[in-house]
């Protein structure tokens, strides 16, 4: 059997029943296209397989694991298992619609991978559904709310664009190897209407990074640093720049951010 590298994230699920409660949040059927990302042995992509789905394509980073699973599922012909870099394929989208996605996510990548799709030029976007298993702390982050120690840029970009739903723990002796912590099971939905129109959403980014650049002081210094002399802004929004960044509601930084956006017309 192959070695389990660490840099790529392999930690890899082992517990059927927890395999099977990940698959049935997807809602699979035959007129479902699939992406997995991640397929590693393939324990997911087995179960996925049995669904039926009408077309399902799997994106594994590591050579040898790519050509380990093209031997495994030699005789499923709707399974197309390429050999790439999932962040590489995010903006691009594929031919398909209505993507339903998997990813038990390699942890050192995983909210990297979650905000290139958050970020995705073209919205309502080429997915239907995000299914991610992420390192606890990280989904606590996800799904944190305004006021809480965990909440920062991660819960502001997801509930940007995305329905988060949280759905269950899962803990590290489910995996082969074991690795340090437990997991989390989210799923995101796309908004179709987003309530706050940021044309470019590199301006969000812009805005998240540099408010919480110093989640214990005001957020007064880093707003001059967005805005120069313009105090006009927060007095529009009605801020008060003497709030830490944890202490502000999501959308308010959705609001700063079209502002923001504004400078660049
Ligand atoms: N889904 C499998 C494996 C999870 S481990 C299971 O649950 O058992 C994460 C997998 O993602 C590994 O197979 C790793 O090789 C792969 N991977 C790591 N970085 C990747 C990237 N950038 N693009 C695609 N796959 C990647």
């Amino acid at each position: 059997m192959l070695k389990p590298k660490k840099n790529l994230g392999q930690n890899f699920l082992i517990d059927q029943n927890i395999i099977n409660k990940i698959i049935k949040i997807g809602d699979l059927n035959k007129n479902k296209t699939v992406l997995e990302i991640g397929p590693g042995t393939g324990n997911l992509t087995q179960k996925i397989i049995e669904m039926r789905p009408k077309k399902f394509l799997a994106i594994e980073k590591d050579k040898n694991l790519t050509e380990f699973l093209k031997k495994k599922f030699a005789n499923n012909e709707n399974l197309k298992i390429i050999n790439d870099d999932i962040l590489d394929l995010i903006q691009k989208g594929f031919s398909e619609k209505n993507i339903t996605v998997y990813g038990n996510l390699p942890y050192n990548i995983s909210t990297q991978i979650l905000v290139k799709f958050i970020l995705l030029s073209k919205w309502p976007p080429w997915f239907d559904i995000l299914i991610f298993m992420f390192q606890k702390e990280v989904a606590d982050r996800i799904v944190a709310k305004p006021k809480t120690k965990e909440f920062g840029r991660l819960s502001v970009l997801c509930n940007w664009r995305l329905e988060i739903k949280k759905h269950f723990d899962i803990s590290k002796n489910c995996f082969s190897p074991r690795p340090k912590i437990n997991s989390t099971v989210l799923s995101f939905k796309p908004k179709r209407n987003i309530d706050f129109n940021i044309k470019n959403p590199k301006y969000l980014e812009i805005v998240t990074r540099t408010l919480f650049s110093n989640r214990r002081k005001m957020i007064n210094k880093s707003f001059t640093k967005l805005f120069k002399k313009n105090s006009s802004v927060a007095k529009d929004l009605n801020l008060n720049l003497k709030q830490r960044p944890e202490e502000l509601d999501n959308e308010i930084f959705y609001k700063i951010a079209m502002k923001y956006e504004k400078l660049f017309d």
